[in-house]
């Protein structure tokens, strides 16, 4: 048995609802959408992919902009300049933004201003980074390694609820195989064991697990359907000028499309998606035939 008294079930049933901003629930009967792309690049992007993604029910809005990336050499993210952007879609749009911190000077820099913190693949065993998120106040959406175990992940879900901060939401993102055709293996069976022995609440990410934008709907439904409370899903404006993980964004168009096909899978396991907000309707006046006096 493993243990991990705060995060595994002590009752059967027993589900934890993760409140991120002032009005989005993660754990409940609505499924929970955040979408953005991988990075922030400029106000304009983010101005635009919030307002298209708002109006179709997205409750909340990722953009990375301190970046882990593999090579040295490639963009390392907006660093205050992002914050200072996500800052201004927050209080713009009144949706919470989630970005990921990788240190503790990160993490002072960004608090302030984002409403929940993403513990990237990278660092899921970053146990100093882990206590430290403990101590916030913060909503934490840990993500699991590369190549982690699921009783890993839990224990890195206990590090942070046992240094005081219990508003934890598990993400999987798919592991390493020797399969390079997809980037990584979305493990559905991880998300079914998580929600059988955890009361956190369990989102997916298939765009890191697909690693290519045509498989990412399917995925995205496949998760649904094994019952995830959420999804983490990269979308761009113009997804193949994405300054990093192009491949695998969708489009505005493709995310408007998702949602809407999300909806009967979402109803058939119980589950309701977010209500697209309407555009407000424009009156429209009669027109009156010309008359022409001849
Ligand atoms: C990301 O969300 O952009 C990211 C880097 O994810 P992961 O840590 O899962 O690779
Ligand atoms: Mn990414």
């Amino acid at each position: 048995m493993l243990d991990a008294p705060l995060v595994l079930k002590s009752i059967d049933n027993q589900q934890s609802l993760i409140k991120i901003g002032e009005n989005c629930v993660i754990g409940g009967k609505e499924i929970v959408m955040i979408a953005g792309p991988c990075a922030v690049e400029s106000a304009a992007q983010m101005h635009t992919v919030t307002e298209r993604l708002s109006v179709c029910g997205v409750q909340a809005i990722r953009g990375g902009v301190f970046k882990p990336r593999t090579s040295p050499y490639a963009f390392q993210g907006m660093a205050e300049e992002g914050i200072e952007i996500l800052r201004s879609i927050e209080r713009q749009f009144r949706l919470p933004t989630v970005t990921e911190v990788m240190s503790a000077e990160q993490l002072a820099l960004l608090s302030p201003h984002v409403s929940m913190l993403q513990v990237g693949s990278r660092n899921m065993q970053n146990f100093e980074l882990l206590k430290l998120l403990g101590k916030t106040d913060k909503p934490i959406l840990l993500k699991r390694g590369l190549a982690a175990t699921i009783e890993e992940l839990i224990m890195a879900a206990e590090y942070i609820c046992a240094h005081g901060n219990n508003q934890v939401v598990l993400c999987e993102r798919g592991i390493r195989s020797f399969d390079t055709y997809t980037r990584n293996v979305l493990d559905l069976g991880a998300v079914v064991a998580l929600k059988q022995m955890t009361h956190l609440p369990v989102i997916v990410d298939p765009s890191h697990a697909a690693g290519k934008r045509e498989l990412v709907a399917d995925l995205a439904r496949g998760a649904i359907a094994c019952g995830a409370d959420g999804l983490i899903i990269e979308c761009h404006p113009e997804p193949e000028k994405s300054v990093s993980d192009a491949r695998q964004a969708l489009s505005l168009n493709d995310m408007e499309k998702l949602m809407v096909s999300l909806g009967p899978i979402a109803r058939a396991v119980g589950r309701t998606m977010p209500q697209a907000v309407q555009a407000p309707q424009l009156s429209i006046v009669p027109i009156r035939p010309l008359v022409t006096s001849k």
